[in-house]
């Protein structure tokens, strides 16, 4: 068997490009492949469960998290705190475990200086038009709330080269066939494979001919 660490892939997007259905999808698709349920202040979404999609927590204990050093990353993002519990990672990356958290530019940008190895996946719409229209079909926000997304998504765009690589989500079939196809040639590494294979005859150091 051969065995290797656990890899993180790191998906981050404006709202409104698609991302929460992309990463859904491509979990469907993938075995093994574990979620890191993120904490946040904001209020639950309808249909959004505790546990599933968030832990929703009040200011005081997200604070409280924060300052004993227990999150990996954490941002401000649209008004509220998010971030990633450190050890929900670390049990993963240990286990073998692949994991794939959706988060903003900012905490994409601290987990690549904590986790070099880290995949960085960005996603975009096909244009600013597409975004706005997007986010306007989903009434759930308002004008005002639109307009600061939209403000926000392109601050968040003008990170893009920090990622690795970016998929333009022009259909939703095909840019989950981007995904997984990262993710599983990612999977395939030889840098993420642990030395030690026992029942392959492979030597352990590069042979030089
Ligand atoms: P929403 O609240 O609309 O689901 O997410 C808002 C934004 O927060 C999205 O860009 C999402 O990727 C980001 N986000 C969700 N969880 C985390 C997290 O744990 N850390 C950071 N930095 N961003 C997060």
């Amino acid at each position: 068997m051969i065995r290797r660490r656990g890899a993180l892939f790191v998906v981050s997007a404006p709202s409104g490009a698609g991302k929460t259905t992309l990463c859904r999808e491509a979990r469907l698709r993938l075995a093994d492949l574990a979620y890191s349920v993120s904490y946040t202040t904001r209020v639950p979404r309808s249909g959004e469960i505790d546990g599933t999609d968030f832990w929703f927590v009040s200011e005081a204990r997200f604070r409280d998290l924060r300052d004993r050093g227990e999150f990996a990353e954490w941002a401000t993002v649209h008004g509220h705190l998010y971030g990633t519990r450190a050890s929900v990672l670390q049990e993963a990356l240990n286990a073998g475990r692949d994991i794939l958290l959706d988060i903003d530019t900012q905490g994409a940008a601290q987990l690549r200086r904590r986790y070099p190895e880290a995949v960085l996946v960005f996603i975009v719409a096909p244009s600013m038009a597409e975004l706005e229209q997007r986010l306007r079909e989903r009434r759930s926000d308002a004008d005002r709330e639109i307009a600061r997304r939209l403000d926000r998504a392109r601050e968040e765009i003008a990170m893009w080269r920090q990622y690795d690589y970016l998929i333009v989500n022009r259909d939703l079939k095909e840019a989950v066939d981007q995904l997984t196809a990262i993710i599983v040639a990612e999977r395939a590494r030889t840098s993420r494979l642990a030395l030690g294979l026992p029942d392959l005859d492979l030597p352990q150091k590069e042979v030089r001919h």
